[in-house]
């Protein structure tokens, strides 16, 4: 287990000296702190004039055996991002955003004190990757930004041994954390909870306008980008929102860059609100196909005809999935029937 508390952490990267204090530069919030003070994502402290990450090497795993879960990419999600690979993932304590819908509060809303973290070297990764038989790495159950430095050298040394690595995050960046981060990372799943500023900062704790932000500057880096918006009922499913948001992607982003509405299930402070029905997915999913989004996804739907990727042109199957279990129908590396390149990352 941890020896947090012994070590206080590692000296950070991400940090600027201000007349203030010491500003770190890891997400958005660019936090300033003065001898004593803990960031809001409780993990990175400055002690004693110096800024470390408290949670440097550690991750949330408390099960025996080699550290890290095997999941399905798909899970993630990712379905353009090595189909049917098996990636290994980690998460560790607190996190920058507060959802109230939070399915991990139970590790993001913990300080590192306050929950079991497992000693876990950026070496080990790659070690455990190999035991567990798995393609590539991922750091995903809570926000991995809070922990860049930790992020950049796991994945540096997975990529040195030829896995691949991916984050799922809420986007909250800085120009500093892409530059340090971005090159280390295969691909990225920016989870946007909605596109009203105002609701994602009083349910999501953090602003809406770093994050677009975010996934605007991963967008012009190497990293495979897919998009997630959770869909909540009576908070962020309006369609004229709905379209907002798919015009910023078709504009700001890409109409090729993978979309997934996924369903809402009602945890942690948010159980007010039912579970999003299919109809308003499937509603959102139509009004992103109007804006010109060629691949939009129904997510936490199992057996649902839109986790299939279809090629915008022509319509032919090229993976076929039914839950977290995909079947890859065409030559990915090949072109469709039509003619159309395949763009997903194998
Ligand atoms: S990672 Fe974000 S929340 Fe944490 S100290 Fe740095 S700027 Fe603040
Ligand atoms: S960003 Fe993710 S991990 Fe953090 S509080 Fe929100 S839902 Fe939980
Ligand atoms: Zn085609």
């Amino acid at each position: 287990m941890s020896t947090f508390g012994d070590e206080r952490g590692v000296p950070a990267d991400l940090v600027v000296e201000t007349g203030d204090g010491l500003q770190c530069t890891a997400c958005a919030h660019r936090c300033t702190l003065s001898p004593g003070q803990r960031g809001i994502c409780d993990v990175r402290e400055n002690v004693d004039g110096e800024l470390r990450l408290l949670t440097y090497g550690t991750v949330h795993d408390p099960t025996p055996g080699p550290p890290g879960t095997a999941d399905p990419i798909e899970k993630k999600p990712l379905y353009h991002f090595h189909p049917t690979t098996r990636v290994l993932s980690f998460g560790g304590a607190s996190c920058n955003f507060a959802c109230q819908c939070c399915q991990n509060h139970h590790i993001a809303f913990a300080a590192p004190e306050d929950v079991p973290l497992r000693n876990v070297s950026p070496e080990e990764i790659t070690t455990s990757a190999d035991r567990q038989d798995c393609a590539g790495v991922a750091w995903t159950y809570n926000e991995p930004t809070i922990y860049a430095e930790y992020v950049r050298d796991g994945a540096r040394r997975a990529k040195e041994a030829g896995r691949y690595t991916a984050i799922v995050t809420n986007g909250y960046f800085t120009e500093e954390f892409v530059t340090e981060v971005a090159p280390h990372l295969d691909a990225a799943n920016v989870d946007i909870k909605g596109f009203r500023e105002q609701p994602h900062v009083k349910y999501m704790g953090g602003r809406l306008e770093p994050t677009r932000h975010g996934a605007e500057l991963l967008q012009e880096t190497d990293t495979h980008l897919e998009i997630t918006y959770l869909t909540i009922p009576d908070l962020n499913d309006d369609p004229e929102e709905i379209r907002e948001f798919a015009e910023w992607v078709s504009g700001d982003l890409d109409p090729s860059v993978p979309v997934h509405f996924t369903r809402f299930h009602p945890d942690h402070k948010m159980r007010d609100r039912p579970a999003t029905p299919v109809e308003t997915l499937e509603r959102a999913a139509e009004i992103a196909r109007d804006v010109g989004l060629e691949f939009v996804y129904v997510g936490n739907v199992p057996g649902h005809a839109d986790n299939d990727t279809r090629c915008p042109d022509c319509g032919r199957t090229w993976i076929r999935r039914d839950g977290f279990r995909a079947s890859v129908e065409v030559d990915l590396e090949g072109t469709c029937d039509c003619g159309r390149e395949i763009d997903i990352v194998v």
